[in-house]
């Protein structure tokens, strides 16, 4: 696809991939696909894109200063992959090196570097989507960003949909006259040392930090609303004798890969849609407790009430030890701070230095839905209005020509999310090939294609321990729907997302051309300047 010529005014357009270079840090004019995101998500698309389409121009643009997303991010003490790290890596880039069975925070990191490093030329890190504005007229985006704007006919999001700390707000906070931060926020700059600490959750960061941090602090509070189930992590160091024999035979290091995957693949079907695992695990969860715990009163207040399996399983050895260290208070859910203090449900004031708020993220509402407007200019978040859905988990009516990763019901409570990451690369390039090999260059789902897909899921989804196991859980979002949970097999998903089917698309129909909406609040974003509609041919947004 060519580019456009651009107008006398405007940074000169790139005309060929080459063009893009590293030493470029301004972004080019127009793109034939702009990725937002540079993690998993994002690399999966570069990858993909540029093996499949070498005559397309892709860029990725990525906010922050470096590659790696929630990698990058969550490097508070004791982060560390929840999957079996054999999985945890792109099939084009495989990584014989992991030093454990689970992955730690700093070496998943610096893999996504060097895979992003491949692709240096066709990054531009510190640039931050602001907004999006779907141009019906020329058929294509107008992204807007804090260094400028790029127009591009396909705009793959790859925001992720745990990149946004969700942070409770609490009465109180205002007076509280300690230190706080979110655990994807890590303070490094404060010394814990002998601090009185407040663990706000107790969800998979928390069973992270917890043992890492209490032989350090003076004291720790743990504030839990909810027990989570705890199950034993079968972990282990993997020896430069095993890492040798993946290096110098890849087809080993393959074959467990494949094998890691296929049980994975069983225990989410026994565990969520045929639970006849359930009592298994939930046996071995209240061993582990039993076991760990003595003190009855305590192993009560740590027992859940609900099905195993309804939220995400914890898996550490480590969580109960550390919560029964004489420095350790757990206590309920936190209501208020004070000036001094973090008050629990039973209103008892706690004393306390620093707040650290393991409190998860807000997957269901996420953040750059708020700035893409699409066909209506409707942004995404207006038109799902709280409850987000998609077709396949990417497409979205109204939304010509934009593929969202990680998007609506593309979670996994078994597996490794690179294996819908992935799929959703494919499926980008396979819709990108179907257009091209057809002449059309806009697609645009149906309403009753999205609807029929999502009625499907939602019957899926109906009998599994996520929506029928008695919890409250962040997969459930606002209007009572599970709009987070992939209910089967990561295979299923890789067979659906490796064809485009024709007959859900509405091709080449671009509907009459809409005025482009900029409200006020995407031009404090961005200083996007007039939009200039005198040239007859495009329609400019001058800065
Ligand atoms: C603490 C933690 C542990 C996890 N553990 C596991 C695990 O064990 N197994 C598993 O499968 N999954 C795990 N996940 C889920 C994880 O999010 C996915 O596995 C995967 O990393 C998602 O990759 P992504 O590229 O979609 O998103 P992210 O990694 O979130 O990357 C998105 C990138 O987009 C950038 N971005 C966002 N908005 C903009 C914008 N407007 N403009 C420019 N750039 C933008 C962000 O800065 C970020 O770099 C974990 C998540 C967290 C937070």
């Amino acid at each position: 696809m060519a580019n456009d010529p651009a107008p006398t005014d405007s940074p000169a357009p790139a005309s060929s991939p080459s063009e893009l270079s590293t030493t470029d840090s301004t972004l080019p004019h127009r793109v034939d696909v702009l990725v937002v995101g540079v993690g998993f998500g994002g690399l999966a698309a570069l990858h993909r894109l540029r093996e499949d389409h070498s005559d397309l121009d892709v860029l990725a643009i990525e906010r922050a200063e470096g590659a790696g997303g929630v990698w990058r991010e969550n490097d508070y003490p004791g982060a560390a992959c929840d999957v079996p790290t054999s999985l945890y890596s792109l099939s084009f880039a495989p990584n014989p090196d992991w030093s454990h069975t689970y992955g730690r925070q700093a070496e998943i990191h610096d893999y996504l570097v060097r895979v992003a490093a491949d692709h240096a030329d066709r990054i531009r890190y510190r640039c931050a989507m602001t907004a999006a504005f779907w141009d019906a007229e020329h058929a294509e985006w107008i992204v807007t960003t804090d260094t400028g704007i790029v127009r591009c006919t396909y705009l793959v999001a790859a925001p992720g949909a745990l990149s946004a700390p969700g942070e409770p707000t609490v009465p109180g906070a205002d007076e509280f006259a300690g230190t706080s931060f979110h655990s994807a926020r890590w303070d490094h700059s404060q010394d814990l040392t002998g601090r009185r600490v407040a663990i706000v959750g107790t969800g998979a960061s928390a069973v992270q930090i917890v043992p890492e941090i209490v032989d350090r602090v003076g004291q720790l509070t743990v504030f839990q609303r909810t027990p989570a189930w705890v199950v034993p992590r079968v972990d282990r160091t993997i020896g430069e004798l095993e890492r040798s024999v993946y290096r110098r035979i890849p087809a080993i290091h393959r074959l467990v890969r494949l094998l890691v995957w296929a049980y994975r693949e069983i225990y989410v079907v026994l565990m969520a849609r045929r639970p006849r695992l359930l009592p298994v695990a939930s046996a071995l969860g209240r061993a582990q407790l039993r076991l760990q715990v003595r003190d009855r009163a305590l192993r009560r207040r740590l027992t859940p009430d609900y099905t195993i399996g309804c939220k995400g399983m914890l898996l550490t050895n480590k969580w109960f030890p550390a919560l029964q260290r004489p420095n350790v208070a757990v206590t309920g859910a936190l209501t208020a701070l004070t000036e001094h203090g973090a008050v629990d449900d039973a209103g008892v004031e706690h004393p306390i230095d620093t707040v650290v708020w393991a409190t998860g993220f807000t997957p269901t509402e996420p953040p750059i839905a708020r700035v893409i407007r699409g066909r209506t200019g409707q942004t995404l978040a207006e038109t799902w209005n709280g409850s987000p859905n998609a077709y396949r988990g990417t497409s979205i009516h109204g939304f010509p020509n934009l593929f969202l990763f990680y998007g609506p019901n593309t979670n996994l409570g078994h597996s490794s999310i690179v294996l819908m990451l992935e799929p959703q690369a494919a499926y980008v390039s396979a819709t990108i090939g179907h257009l091209q090999t057809h002449g059309r260059s806009t697609v645009e789902v149906t309403a009753q294609a999205q609807r029929d897909y999502n009625s499907g899921l939602d019957t899926e989804l109906a009998g599994t321990v996520w929506n029928a196991g008695g919890c409250s859980s962040w997969y459930i979002d606002a209007s009572g729907r599970n709009s987070v949970m992939w209910p089967t097999y990561t295979r299923t998903y890789r067979r659906l997302m490796s064809q485009f089917e024709p007959a859900d698309h509405l091709l080449d129909t671009a509907p009459p051309p809409t005025p482009l909406v900029v409200t006020e609040t995407d031009r404090t974003q961005v200083d996007l300047g007039e939009v200039d509609r005198t040239d007859t041919d495009r329609t400019e947004v001058s800065g």
